[in-house]
């Protein structure tokens, strides 16, 4: 390879806002197949918002809004949101405070054993066929629906909706229409994956996985594929370094940034096939 051919293909693709860290990359590029995206704010927004509580409001965002006080995780954020829009205030008594990746929260509320998370927390708790129903008709809706739990008991939900971002079916298109297949890889709950993936046209879910199991979900399909990996988020970082070809969101973390080959500085998903392409043209430039 020449560098100067590197230089200027590279400097090419950067003008168009895509900043390709390492010629190592490049070579990856020609042989991608799979394009695994993360979910929350790569295909998503990811600026959830509460669009439901079922249940008796004021226990209910009560409740939860003692725990995610605590939390500095998006969901959190948007019941802190909800629960002020709500002319809620949050004086309850909150002591061992933990927060369970991929699952959710936990502490003592004024003294009472309580949660706010997914089903995975479930297992000291009793929740109604009512409850347990409504929650998957807003999964259904593409809605992620948290559990809010104290002594023993779920005592209503909070449903909160991330929506794709607008680019998101043009993007999934662009990268089908040339012949990639597509994936989607996040912590939430299968079918509010799965209505998301549909939404915007991603063939494959893979869903309920833990923080520290995307990389290795990443390896799996590397046994019989070239993998781009697409994510902004902490959680991220080992996944993207693990894919032959890892594109971070100019948007995302720093260490999401750090860990990408491939950084696209104007946050537009479709992008990633401006990258894809102008890659393989550098490529095959310089061979
Ligand atoms: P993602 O892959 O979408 O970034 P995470 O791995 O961060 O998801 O979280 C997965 C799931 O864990 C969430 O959808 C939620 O059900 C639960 N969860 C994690 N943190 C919290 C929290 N602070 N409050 C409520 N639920 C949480
Ligand atoms: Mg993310």
């Amino acid at each position: 390879a020449t560098p100067t051919a590197l230089m200027v293909g590279t400097g090419r693709s950067a003008k168009r806002g895509v900043l390709i860290k390492n010629g190592e990359v490049l070579e990856a590029v020609n042989h991608v197949d799979t394009v695994i995206f993360d979910k929350t704010g790569t295909i998503t927004v990811g600026k959830p918002t509460v669009t439901d509580v079922v249940g008796d409001m004021k226990q209910v965002l009560g409740v939860a809004m003692a725990l995610e006080a605590n939390s500095e995780h998006p969901l959190a954020a948007a019941i802190m949101q909800k629960g002020q829009a709500s002319h809620l205030t949050n004086n309850a008594q909150v002591n061992t405070f933990k927060a369970i990746e991929g699952k959710g929260v936990t502490a003592f509320v004024d003294g009472q054993a309580a949660f706010v998370g997914n089903i995975k927390l479930l297992a000291d708790y009793t929740i109604s066929e009512e409850l347990r129903d409504t929650m998957m008709t807003l999964q259904n809706d593409a809605k992620t629906v948290v559990l809010v739990g104290i002594k023993q008991a779920v005592i209503g939900l909070i449903a909160i909706q991330d929506i794709p971002k607008e680019t998101s079916k043009a993007a999934i298109s662009a990268l089908k229409g040339r012949g990639l297949q597509t994936v989607m890889l996040t912590g939430d709950n299968q079918r509010v994956a799965a209505a998301i993936a549909k939404a915007v046209g991603i063939d494959q879910v893979i869903a309920d996985v833990l923080p520290e199991d995307k990389a290795n979900k990443v390896t799996e399909f590397q046994q019989q594929h070239t993998v781009a990996f697409v994510g902004d988020g902490i959680n991220d970082a080992p996944a993207l370094t693990t894919a032959d070809v890892g594109i971070a969101m100019g948007s995302g973390t720093d260490i999401a940034i750090d860990a990408g080959g491939i950084i696209l500085v104007k946050n537009d998903l479709r992008d990633v096939a401006l990258a894809l392409d102008l890659s393989k043209k550098t490529f095959n430039r310089i061979k």
